[in-house]
C-alpha cells in the first residue's frame, strides 16, 4: 500500500468514527480558484464585510490559490438540506460547522499538522457575527467557506463526480460543500 493510501485510509477511518461518509478525495491542484468568485462576494452577498470569516477577512484570491498549492491531499464532504424557511439555514450550518471543527481537530491530533476545515457554509455560530476576526466571538471556531477562499466549487465539486446546480428557491433541496485539507 503506497503512503497516500495509507493516509486516506486513516482519515477515512477518522472521517467514520466521526458519522461522515458522504466525501470524495481530490487533489488539490484541482481545485478551481477564481476571481469571479471573489467579485461575487464583494457586490451581490450582504456577508461581505459583515462576517468574520467572510472576504475581506480572508486572504486575497492569489494567497487563496497558493494555501491549495501547498497540499497534495483533500477531502470534499457533502451535505443536503431543504428548509421550511430561509431563517433555518443560519441553525442548520452552524451544527454542521461545529461538527467539521471537531473533526479537523481529530484529523489533526491524529498527526496531519496541516489539517485545516473549510465549512460547507458561513461560519453561522453567532447570531450577530462581529464581521471581524480581532472581535470575533469564537475566533478558535471560525473558518472560512470555500467561497470565501475564492473557490469555484461547482466547477471543482463536479471534477469529482458531485452534481450541483444552480437553485432558483427554497423549495428545492441544497446541496453544500466542506474541504477538509489534510496534507
Ligand atoms: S464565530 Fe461568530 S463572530 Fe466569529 S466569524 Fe463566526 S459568526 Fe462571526
Amino acid at each position: 500500500m503506497g503512503l497516500n493510501n495509507n493516509l486516506r485510509t486513516e482519515v477515512e477511518k477518522i472521517m467514520t468514527a466521526h458519522n461522515y461518509s458522504d466525501y470524495k478525495w481530490i487533489d488539490p491542484k484541482r481545485i478551481v480558484v477564481s476571481q469571479w468568485v471573489r467579485m461575487k462576494c464583494r457586490f451581490g452577498c450582504g456577508e461581505y464585510g459583515r462576517a468574520g470569516a467572510c472576504p475581506p477577512q480572508t486572504p486575497s484570491v492569489t494567497e487563496c490559490r497558493e494555501f491549495f498549492n501547498e497540499y497534495s491531499e483533500a477531502v470534499v464532504l457533502h451535505f443536503q438540506g431543504l428548509m421550511d424557511k430561509p431563517e433555518d439555514r443560519h441553525a442548520w450550518s452552524a451544527k454542521i460547522n461545529a461538527g467539521l471543527v471537531k473533526l479537523e481537530r481529530a484529523v489533526f491530533v491524529a498527526g496531519f499538522e496541516k489539517a485545516f476545515l473549510l465549512f460547507m457554509d458561513s461560519c453561522c455560530f453567532c447570531k450577530e457575527c462581529t464581521g471581524n476576526r480581532k472581535t470575533c466571538q469564537q475566533p478558535r471556531m471560525a473558518r472560512p467557506a470555500p467561497e470565501a477562499m475564492a473557490v469555484d466549487v461547482y466547477t471543482t465539486v463536479r471534477q469529482v463526480g458531485f452534481s450541483v446546480n444552480v437553485l432558483s428557491d427554497y423549495n428545492q433541496k441544497m446541496d453544500r460543500f466542506a474541504f477538509l485539507m489534510v496534507q
